[in-house]
């Protein structure tokens, strides 16, 4: 990494190893052909989520989808390509397609708990109960040295309560993330969209070669009052839902440290406005479009610039045994402004805001910039 400085010492720009962003949905048909150039101008690689409709649950499906995005992205993007845990996903497709198609992962989604989760598994003692599928899926994924991706969000505690929102990752990662790690101790596991002190604390003492996170941008950057603030604001809403400035400070002091078990992972996740500005808003927003600068931003403010390379272009790549990217990018301090909603066809008769997506801070600035 080289960091450029003014007279006053201020970094002006920096120039680095590109980044791999190690959570990402490009969703499908024509929203995938408006994400992928952005995608590929920002980031070398990274991992493909897999909760399309319908979801990513055979060797085929992974081989054709990695086929439709690099076909938009270009060949020099590197896809790492993840299948849907349910509770039937068979062990033989997911061999077949670790072999055939760069599938890196299996991603768990609790049931119900986000965006195109009703295929997840339906109990999560099934990770550590011999004899169920999800169980099996685990052992394979150690044996063959792919990783677990975690949606780590309860729904419910042991006692079958509903828990409050605010609590579903504390509770996953004191009560079920435990026991998935003493059930598959050789099993390599990613907790994704770290989003509480808890999970950071855990992360802090446990994170190494065989257990990382990811981190979003948005949960360094904003906290509850950024979404409440006069009214619910749809477009800062996410799963896992942001939390209070403590969480947002402790999770930016673990990110900007470099540990080599803290990668970027943007979850960049849009929707078309008509499932945004609903009755029932989904969660996830896109955040593509300005996928690195808001982490240079969110590393600025923390005054850890110097440490945005191995969070961002070293980290990641290492964990999933792939290699690090020879191209650079370069960032400048400069602000510009997210001045355009993104369109899509509409189809005849359908709500018009069905061809619409906007981006994360549509008519505000952004501190850096990405040269061309
Ligand atoms: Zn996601």
């Amino acid at each position: 990494v080289q960091l450029i400085k003014d007279t006053d010492g201020r970094v002006t720009s920096i120039v680095m190893r590109k980044p791999f962003d190690m959570h990402h949905h490009v969703r499908d048909g024509e929203m995938l052909k408006v994400i992928a150039p952005m995608l590929a101008r920002r980031f070398a690689g990274g991992i493909i989520m897999p909760n399309t409709s319908p979801p990513i649950v055979t060797a085929k499906q992974v081989g054709d989808y990695r086929k439709r995005l690099l076909d938009e992205t270009g060949e020099d993007f590197t896809p790492l390509m993840t299948m849907y845990l349910t509770d039937t996903l068979d062990c033989d497709e997911v061999m077949e397609a670790s072999k055939l198609h760069d599938m890196f992962g299996v991603k768990y989604y609790p049931r119900g708990l986000t965006t195109n989760s009703d295929s997840g598994v339906a109990d999560p003692a099934s990770l550590w109960t011999p004899g169920t599928r999800p169980y099996e899926v685990l052992q394979t994924l150690s044996r063959i040295r792919r990783t677990l991706l975690l949606h780590a969000a309860d729904g419910f505690d042991r006692t079958g309560k509903e828990l409050n929102p605010y609590e579903q990752e504390p509770h996953f990662i004191r009560e079920t993330l435990p026991r998935i790690k003493d059930a598959h101790p050789h099993l390599k596991i990613s907790v994704e969209h770290l989003s509480t002190i808890e999970g950071a604390d855990y992360m802090q003492s446990n994170g190494d070669a065989f257990l990382g996170c990811s981190l979003t941008s948005q949960h360094l950057l904003l906290d509850t009052r950024d979404l409440h603030r006069g009214g619910f604001n749809a477009h800062r809403s996410w799963f896992p839902i942001i939390q209070g400035e403590e969480h947002k400070e402790r999770l930016l002091a673990l990110a900007k440290k470099g540990l080599p078990f803290v990668w970027l992972g943007t979850d960049s996740a849009p929707h078309p406005v008509s499932d945004k500005e609903a009755a029932c808003c989904k969660g996830g927003v896109m955040m593509v479009h300005a996928g690195i600068e808001l982490y240079a931003e969110a590393f600025d403010k923390a005054g850890a610039l110097a440490n945005l390379e191995d969070f961002a272009s070293k980290n990641g790549p290492n964990f999933y045994g792939v290699q690090q990217s020879n191209d650079t990018i370069t960032l400048r301090r400069q602000s510009w402004t997210v001045l355009e909603n993104f369109s899509l066809p509409v189809a005849d008769g359908a709500d018009p805001r069905s061809g619409v997506v906007r981006p994360f801070r549509l008519g505000e600035q952004v501190e850096w910039q990405l040269a061309a």
